[in-house]
């Protein structure tokens, strides 16, 4: 029996997670989960499944957790820590959305244990920092964002990627693809949220609209695989049947396929060594028909932005991350319109020269500075 942690249990993903365990009772064990404030959704999860472990970061909140017998609520840090050291945690999925999962990512990284990464945006800020501590510590790290946890599954057993020529990351293109950037001036946050394949929490809707969800995804992609930014090229594919394509230098492209469900890929990280079975819509494959598109030239400049990111592995990615989760925030009250999010990430970046981090505080600095130069941003455009 193996006894998972679920950082962001009440989220998306942590919803398909529980799932994902529920159709494998015989394998694995809910043993913890962490929440925000959603108190109605922790106590519907305290309920059936008893973990012994309830993280809560919003304080006022905890005293409304159902208390179980046995159970442990608490909301120090140093205690997440503690639990994910012991011997009662073998995997920790990590899917908290934003950069407020780094610091419980990071504990996972040093724990030596098995880690489901599904919060990009700690990658994408820490990058190297975070898969330092991943090889030190002997962690195990799977993704289960479904691009990624495509590629993993397409390399061989070894992880090695050194007879790889060219990985093909594709994207649905979101509710407005087929638009063009000025076609996007009047959006509303309702239309934004409104994903066509894929049903997720709000941030990661709108990262998928503006196709910057793209942009972090190959930026964790280069940090996951330690790849260099040009082996990877981004594809519109609108069905979201094909999550990722790896060619290899014989000229063979091995891609994974599935109906856009999260249980797949949460499904394979869990274990990967021996599929588990849950229920899932199989592909038709009866006049199947899957379509490929470039991807829109008129978001060039973000996606250049990215592979900056990782050429420089600097504070870019810091700032590329903070800039985008303010503006993103932003659009999500109505106070800045649907475009100028690209806006906000572009003028952001061009205020300062990058520097090199070595450290958590180090990063919380640097991600305290690049938000109040967007919230600037944000004020010079209202
Ligand atoms: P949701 O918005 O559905 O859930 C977010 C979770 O994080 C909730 O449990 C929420 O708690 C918690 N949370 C939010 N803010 C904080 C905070 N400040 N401190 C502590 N906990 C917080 O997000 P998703 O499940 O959609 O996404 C989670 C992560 O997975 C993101 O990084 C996303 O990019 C990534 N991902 C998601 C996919 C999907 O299909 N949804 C696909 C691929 C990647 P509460 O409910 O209490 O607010
Ligand atoms: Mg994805």
């Amino acid at each position: 029996m193996k006894k998972i942690f679920i950082l962001g249990a009440s989220g998306s993903i942590g919803e398909n997670a529980l799932s994902v365990i529920d159709s494998n009772k015989e394998k694995f064990e809910l043993i913890g989960i962490s929440v925000n404030s959603n108190v109605e959704k922790a106590n519907q999860i305290i309920k059936k499944y008893s973990p012994k472990y309830i993280y809560i970061f919003d304080k006022l909140a905890k005293d409304n957790l159902l208390k179980t017998e046995n159970a442990v609520i608490f909301e120090d840090e140093k205690e997440l820590s503690d639990v994910f050291n012991s011997t009662d945690v073998d995997i920790i999925i990590s899917a908290i959305s934003g950069f407020a999962g780094i610091k419980s990512t990071f504990h996972a990284a040093k724990s030596g244990k098995k880690i489901l990464l599904a919060n990009k945006e700690s990658i994408v800020a820490g990058g190297s920092l975070l898969m330092k501590m991943v090889r030190e510590n002997n962690t195990e790290l799977v993704p289960i964002d479904s691009e990624h946890n495509a590629i993993f599954q397409c390399l061989p057993e070894s992880k090695s990627t050194e007879d790889v020529k060219q990985i093909i990351i594709t994207a649905s293109g979101g509710p407005f693809h087929g638009k063009n950037i000025d076609e996007l001036n009047d959006i509303g946050v309702q239309d934004a949220l409104k994903h066509p394949n894929w049903k997720m929490g709000a941030k990661i809707s709108i990262d998928s609209a503006t196709l910057v969800n793209k942009c972090l995804e190959l930026i964790e992609a280069c940090y996951l695989f330690n790849m260099d930014e040009n082996f990877f090229e981004l594809i519109i594919h609108p069905e979201s049947i094909i999550h990722s394509i790896v060619t290899f230098k014989d000229g063979s492209s091995i891609c994974q396929m599935s109906n856009p469900d999260m249980r797949v890929p949460i499904a394979n990280a869990l274990s990967h060594e021996k599929r588990l079975s849950i229920p899932f819509q199989p592909i038709n494959f009866n006049n199947l028909k899957l379509n490929f598109e470039s991807f829109p030239n008129d978001r060039a400049e973000i996606v250049n932005l990215a592979r900056e990111v990782v050429r420089e592995d600097s504070s870019k990615g810091i700032y590329f991350n903070a800039a985008n989760e303010v503006a993103v925030e932003n659009f999500l009250k109505d106070r800045i319109k649907f475009r100028e999010i690209y806006e906000v990430i572009l003028r952001t970046f061009d205020t300062k020269e990058m520097s090199k981090f070595n450290s958590i505080e180090d990063i919380f600095e640097i991600d305290q500075e690049a938000r109040n130069i967007s919230n600037m941003v944000i004020k010079s455009l209202i």
